[in-house]
């Protein structure tokens, strides 16, 4: 079964990693940075506008 993704995006404060809420999903759904195991992300809007094109 997919999952509906939702789009979110963390930044690490420490490393400044990005790191996409499905990540974090897939290791548990702890908040924390999958790079340097940091605990405190900020929240990030994702800088891509959702588009669909009609064919
Ligand atoms: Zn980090």
């Amino acid at each position: 079964m997919e999952k509906t993704p939702t789009g979110t995006v963390y930044e690490c404060v420490r490393c400044g990693a990005n790191v996409p809420s499905e990540e974090l999903e897939l290791r548990g759904g702890e908040i924390k940075c999958i790079v340097c195991g940091y605990r405190i992300l900020k929240k990030k809007k994702p800088p891509v506008v959702k588009r669909i094109q009609a064919r």
